[in-house]
């Protein structure tokens, strides 16, 4: 199991209605971050502020310039769901996550506490 190497693929994958946002985080982002409020309706993100339609790709996903890995325009306000991504060894196969390594698919339950920890301080920030 490798770090996140920002590929990008879970953001691609899910920003387009695979997402969802707590109540809490709306309030939130209404009180204090308008800014990323304006991209949800009816408790939906990420949503066309003109139209109110779901958006193809997170607005937040930003590409590194010429190399190929994305960062998160809004990484310490991101949903609680971003925060917690991946969650288990089933979904990266899925998504095929780059954090994945051979042997990892050989010891998913090995490969799972690694994960766990790897993950420690993205999760940390859940509800903040
Ligand atoms: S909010 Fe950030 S972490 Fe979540 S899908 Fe968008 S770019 Fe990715
Ligand atoms: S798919 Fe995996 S390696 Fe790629 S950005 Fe998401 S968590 Fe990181």
């Amino acid at each position: 199991m490798k770090e996140c190497n920002q590929c990008g693929k879970c953001c691609i994958n899910y920003s387009c209605g695979g997402l969802t946002a707590s109540t809490s985080e709306i309030e939130y982002w209404e009180i204090h971050r308008p800014d990323i409020y304006k991209y949800v309706s009816n408790g939906n993100i990420w949503m066309n502020p003109d139209t109110g339609k779901q958006i193809e790709l997170c607005p937040w996903l930003r590409k590194t310039p010429n190399e190929n890995t994305y960062t998160c325009d809004i990484y310490l306000n991101r949903p609680d769901d971003c925060k917690f991504y991946p969650v288990n060894i089933e979904d990266m196969i899925k998504d095929e996550c780059e954090m994945l390594e051979p042997p990892d698919l050989c010891n998913p339950n090995q490969a799972e506490k690694i994960l766990n920890q790897l993950m420690a301080d993205s999760r940390r920030s859940f509800g903040e």
